[in-house]
């Protein structure tokens, strides 16, 4: 009998009412012949409650106590659906996450999985119960409650759909699907039929709340379908699966995150080991770093920009102030009216263009990028905050989103069955390593066939990057990593970017042919890019530290570095290519499957 997981946010059991439409949901799933199990998080607001009430007692509550109290809102939340559904007249058992042996490491209030056991919730399964299982929670190895972090409800239910093998994980909550970008800002965004693993993955780091990240890495990592759909409708909503929704477009979707500062770290000597020295600080302080950007030194110092949530910024100034001292930079500068617009799309990979047509429509639109960067499935720049949305805007309409693509592909139960990305085999396997949201990296690799072109001194104007890459796109140059940095100093930027080698020299005819006055423009064949690709990047913070810190023990300096969920590239000079991988691939050594 197929297996389905339904999973109930807060807001679609914040009443008796709203129980009972979500166990009819559940019933009615088992009545056309599924066996049904149900995750539920705690009743509305009720997390934060308790963490409101919890700092009332004590303003730093001792973590462990915190998972003890928070648990509770989860288990009173599984008992009323039960009852609900007894009281409609149906089998129903609630389970705590103990009681479902989810077993999780210590780390109180951000848990991660590391076995569930099945055995329990099979058998009531066949014995014809629904099973309701308690979202958000486990047990470490001595028993102690522990909880997944905020909105871990749905890792528990990606993750109970893995173990049984679930035909589909259906995410019930207060929006019907996943949109091109968040129609609260845009009303001409569009629900999307489905979105790929990775897409998705982007688009939430970039603040798309529709799901828990972790869950998406889960997810890929299982090969689950995630189906997400309104608790208030029966609309069938968007599925997230391994394809993307069409196989012809670039872009699918487009982020703005509105909070966002602008650090600079002025004049820091271009050596091994600085970037490492003022990172390792902010994640020592747990601070979100995103964006890392880094020009090209002159005259031995590089400048280093990157971005973080403005509630951050105070916090990342005392810690980058004090990095600045240690490693002898000239100054740090901060701009806390910026915010970040994106585009996300599998397609851009194998797509020309697709950058250039971002930059266009945002100068069209009269509006100036402060900094770029592009990995292999996004392009993200900084512009003011108050031109921010009229830029989404503006890159929506550009790449049609509003519009289904005309190659639009419908998600196939049947076939997925068939041809999972996954083999049973891999699954089981997966599911037998020791811990299940382990970092997984999938490959280590250098590239020496790239060329580094660097523009500095740039005039600091809208439509500046539309022109350069346009002019270099028809030039038939395929540029790869884009870097734009802040430089700091008054109307004056640096871009640097990648391309072929054997383009090097066509790409530096056409920039010496462009109108503007740059300081000056260098290219080098001389470079490595060293990338490291895996499934949890993001929420493993440690991986871009670790890249620093390998390199920097082995004496590397780091010229370029771009970040995404899926991957770490850094640019290093030829001659250190072969000792960096080397180096990554000697500290990374146990973090494959
Ligand atoms: N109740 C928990 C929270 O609010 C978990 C969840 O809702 O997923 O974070
Ligand atoms: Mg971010």
């Amino acid at each position: 009998m197929p297996i389905i997981v339904q999973k109930f946010g807060g807001t679609s059991v914040a009443t008796p009412e709203k129980i009972a439409a979500a166990a009819r949901k559940a019933i009615r799933a088992q009545q056309d012949g599924n066996q049904v199990v149900v995750v539920v998080s705690a009743m509305g607001h009720n997390t934060d409650m308790l963490v409101d009430l919890a700092h009332q007692v004590n303003e730093e509550p001792p973590a462990r106590e915190m998972d003890m109290l928070l648990s509770t809102g989860e288990q009173v939340s599984v008992a009323l659906m039960a009852m609900s559904i007894h009281k409609f007249g149906y089998k129903a058992v609630s389970l705590t996450g103990a009681q479902m042996g989810i077993k999780t490491d210590s780390s109180y209030t951000k848990a991660r999985i590391k076995t569930i056991s099945t055995d329990r919730i099979r058998k009531l399964l066949d014995d014809g119960n629904i099973v309701i299982a308690a979202g958000f929670q486990g047990v470490d190895e001595e028993l102690n409650i522990t909880t997944l972090g905020r909105g871990g409800s749905d890792t528990t239910a990606v993750a109970l759909a893995a173990v049984l093998k679930a035909d589909a994980c259906e995410i019930y909550t207060d929006v019907d699907g996943v949109y091109t970008t968040d129609p609260r800002l845009l009303p001409e965004a569009r629900q999307m039929n489905l979105i790929s693993y990775d897409e998705m993955l982007e688009l939430a780091s970039l603040g798309a709340g529709v799901m828990h990240n972790r869950s998406i890495e889960f997810a890929k990592k299982f090969g689950v379908p995630i189906r997400v759909r309104s608790s208030f409708s029966d609309a069938p909503g968007s599925m997230i699966v391994s394809s993307p929704e069409s196989d012809s477009v670039g872009v699918c979707g487009a982020a703005l995150t509105q909070d966002e500062a602008r650090l600079t770290i002025q004049g820091v000597p271009d050596r091994p080991g600085t970037s490492f020295e003022i990172f390792k600080r902010l994640a020592d302080r747990k601070i979100t770093v995103d964006m890392i950007v880094q020009n090209i030194g002159q005259e031995n110092k590089a400048d280093i920009s990157f971005t973080v949530p403005s509630s951050e910024l105070k916090e990342t100034l005392k810690a980058v102030n004090e990095a600045a001292k240690i490693v002898g930079a000239e100054g740090v500068t901060h701009d806390d009216a910026v915010a970040k617009v994106s585009v996300v799309g599998r397609g851009m990979a194998k797509q020309t263009g697709v950058a250039e047509k971002m930059f266009h429509a945002i100068a069209e639109a009269g509006i100036n990028i402060q900094i770029i960067t592009t990995s292999e499935i996004k392009i993200s720049v900084i512009v003011q905050r108050n031109q921010s949305l009229a830029a989404l805007r503006a890159v929506h309409h550009a790449f049609q989103l509003h519009q289904s693509p005309p190659d639009a592909n419908v998600w196939d139960v049947a076939k997925h069955r068939n041809d999972s990305n996954l083999s049973l085999n891999e699954i089981v396997e997966r599911l037998r390593s020791v811990n299940m949201e382990k970092l997984t990296l999938v490959d280590i690799s250098m590239t020496s066939d790239q060329a580094r072109i660097t523009l500095s001194g740039v005039p600091d104007q809208p439509g500046l990057a539309s022109d350069v890459f346009s002019k270099v796109a028809s030039a038939g140059i395929f540029v790869d990593m884009i870097v734009q940095s802040y430089d700091g100093y008054q109307g004056e930027t640096s871009i640097s970017f990648t391309a072929p080698e054997t383009q090097l020299d066509d790409c530096l005819n056409v920039l010496k042919k462009l109108d503007y006055k740059f300081r000056k423009i260098s290219g080098s064949k001389d470079i490595a890019k060293l990338s490291v690709s895996g499934i949890g990047l993001r929420s493993h913070t440690s991986v871009g530290i670790g890249m620093f810190e390998a390199l920097a023990e082995a004496n590397i300096n780091v010229l370029m570095i771009n970040t995404s969920e899926l991957r770490v590239n850094v640019v290093v000079d030829g001659r250190d290519g072969e000792r960096g991988l080397a180096a990554l691939q000697k500290k990374f050594s146990d973090s494959f499957l």
